[in-house]
């Protein structure tokens, strides 16, 4: 690892350098501009790195102090990367709660799934960071995290059949007890 900055502790040279070490030259044209733009692409896809959860929480929308039924936001986009192959993961989140007397917008939703997804993560973790994220700035009844995602470190290499899903999901509060609530939660994912 470079020490010449903290901000892009892998430089171009290194970009150059895995180039060659795939067999490639890349000081071909088709390769010259490949580490400047996979350095941007990387500090994009990482990006989730430079995000506060607390922050992207902490604005509530009034009104909802009535309101102690399930909110559920489905087709949330889920764009990551696995920490084991640093291959793209992909698919679609959703994100149920009860809320306790604050509820957030539906694009605070969207951040916050990708705040935790522009990270290098496994699926299971992600599921639950958003889940713990909710339950601990929102305060809600109940969260519940549903998310499915394609993973071409096993389909490319055929360890899964193509399109095929994992599946993850994390509960809290009263979605843990509530069996109804849950499996209102679950249909409402599955007949999207
Ligand atoms: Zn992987």
């Amino acid at each position: 690892m470079s020490d010449t900055s903290e901000d892009k502790p892998f430089t171009q040279t290194d970009w150059r350098r895995l180039l060659r070490s795939l067999h490639e030259d890349p000081d071909r044209p088709g390769l010259r501009e490949t580490p400047a733009r996979v350095e941007r692409a990387w500090e994009h896809w990482t990006s989730g790195y430079q995000q506060n959860p607390a922050e992207i929480l902490k604005v509530f929308e009034d009104g909802a102090e009535q309101y102690n039924e399930l909110i559920v936001v489905r087709g949330i986009p889920v764009y990551s990367h696995c920490e084991h192959h640093l291959a793209p993961f992909f698919g679609t989140a959703t994100v149920g709660y009860v809320p306790n007397g604050r509820i957030v917008g539906l694009s605070k939703l969207t951040r916050l799934v990708d705040c935790f997804a522009k990270r290098l993560q496994v699926q299971e973790r992600l599921t639950r960071q958003v889940a713990d994220a909710l339950m601990t700035h929102l305060q809600p009844i109940a969260v519940g995290v549903v998310v499915r995602c394609r993973h071409l470190c096993m389909e490319s290499r055929g360890i899964r059949a193509i399109g095929e899903e994992t599946v993850t999901s994390a509960m809290l509060g009263e979605l843990l007890t509530n069996l109804g609530m849950r499996t209102e939660l679950l249909s409402l994912e599955r007949n999207r």
